[in-house]
């Protein structure tokens, strides 16, 4: 009897669990497991703003594959996805192409514009490793650039984050910690820096407790950072930002955090969609298609108690891909399939240093304590995925 093709897409918190999941619940001669990304490491995207601010070091935001998974277990393919092939049970990679019986998508997320002109051009939006590289190198250039100039050109030291959601806030609070450093380093007055978040919606941290946004906006101002709230961009440049009131801030760097669409992927390879996600169904296939599973922030879930999707994150993604592994062994063995319901733990969003602010069940948590939570919760995740081992060697120390 022939063994099926499971073919995992995307090495994230959804790609990886689901691996992880599928090479201990299977035996070896019950499936060919395929994982397939684009680089031979695994990368924790919820650490990303960190590196991006230069606030810790790229490489404890990522490890290779081959030190989680067992490569006997599992088939590890380096290549980047071009499209699946639905029907034909194909998908094609840029150096190749894969069989499947099953697959599993979870290609994450890309940056969304909203059309606005000019993001991907003159913005930083990449939030991968080596995104966050490129930003945390050209924000020590703006700082090195600017005793070298003839003219003081202040807009070298102006930085302007787009957006003041989770992402956006994670990576000002880490910026602002850093900035007295910076100045110190490179012998720049710190009155000359300007740091602003802009954002196009009423509030800051759309969805969070007012009493905790508060708090991070006050601590974010007290260190220099001036939010711009209800303020549309209409435009980046060369130079910053348009805002729709026509008037104009002149930056050395924008870092685009407004929030994300699906992988690019999934509206090539001619899926139903809404911004690249998949509106999946109860037990994570995508709507007709029997042996396709789509997780993590490629799929859409509505959460029915507001009517509204649930927010793409690590936490969810992590409990689909742990469903989608119970349901690919249930789909195998003729077995009925799991309906996922999300169970929201809580959400903490870190403001830099020992600051952080956060909901865990219904407490509501503000510095140090939230900064504490925010770590054990980096560290879990280690743990679902490694185990104790991997805490050891990964984690972070929460004190
Ligand atoms: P990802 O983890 O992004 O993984 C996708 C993988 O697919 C990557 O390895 C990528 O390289 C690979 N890939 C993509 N395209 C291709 C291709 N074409 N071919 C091959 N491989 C490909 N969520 C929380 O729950 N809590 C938080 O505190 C939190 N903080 C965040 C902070 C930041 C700065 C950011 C950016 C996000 C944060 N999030 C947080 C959101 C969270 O990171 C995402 O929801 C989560 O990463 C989604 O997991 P995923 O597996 O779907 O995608």
């Amino acid at each position: 009897l022939k063994k099926p093709n499971i073919v995992i897409l995307g090495a994230g918190y959804a790609g990886m669990i689901t691996a992880s999941r599928l090479t201990k619940q299977l035996g070896h001669n019950e499936a060919n497991i395929t994982l397939v990304n684009k680089h031979d490491y695994h990368y924790q995207t919820t650490w990303l703003h960190e590196p991006a601010a230069g606030t810790l070091s790229p490489e404890r935001t990522r490890m290779p594959i081959n030190s989680v998974l067992d490569l006997n277990k599992i088939k590890f393919v380096k290549d980047s996805v071009v499209e699946i092939k639905r029907e034909e049970k194909r998908v094609v990679l840029e150096n190749g192409e894969l069989e499947f019986d099953y697959l599993v998508v979870g290609l994450g997320a890309e940056a969304e514009t909203f059309g606005v002109p000019g993001v991907h051009e003159h913005a930083f939006s990449k939030w991968t490793v080596n995104g966050a590289r490129e930003v945390k190198e050209h924000i020590e250039y703006m700082f090195a650039k600017y005793n070298n100039t003839p003219e003081p050109q202040d807009e070298l030291l102006t930085f302007i984050v787009a957006g003041a959601g989770f992402t956006g806030i994670e990576f000002i609070g880490e910026l602002s910690e850093r900035l007295p450093q910076l100045c110190a380093h490179y012998d720049v007055p710190k009155d000359k820096v300007k740091m602003y978040v802009i954002e196009a919606a009423p509030s800051a941290l759309p969805g969070f407790d007012p009493e905790l946004v508060e708090y991070a906006m006050n601590l974010l101002e007290s260190r220099g950072v001036e939010f711009k709230i209800n303020c549309p961009i209409k435009e980046v440049t060369e130079s910053g930002v348009t805002l729709a009131s026509g008037d104009e801030i002149k930056a050395g760097t924008v870092v685009w955090a407004t929030g994300v669409r699906g992988s690019s992927v999934i509206e090539k390879s001619g899926f139903e969609n809404m911004r690249g996600r998949i509106k999946v169904d109860l037990d994570l296939r995508a709507p007709g298609h029997e042996n396709i599973f789509v997780i993590g922030d490629c799929a859409l879930m509505i959460n029915e108690e507001i009517n509204r999707p649930y927010p793409p994150t690590a936490q969810i993604a992590m409990q689909m891909a742990e469903v989608c592994a119970n349901n690919i062994k249930a789909l195998m063995k003729g077995d009925s399939l799991k309906q996922f319901k999300p169970d929201i733990k809580g959400t903490v969003a870190s403001l830099g240093g020992k600051e952080a602010i956060g909901v865990v069940g219904t407490r509501k948590l503000f510095g140090t304590s939230a900064n504490f939570m925010k770590k054990m919760i980096d560290n879990r995740y280690l743990f679902l995925l490694g185990g104790p081992a991997l805490v050891l060697k990964r984690g972070k120390n929460p004190m």
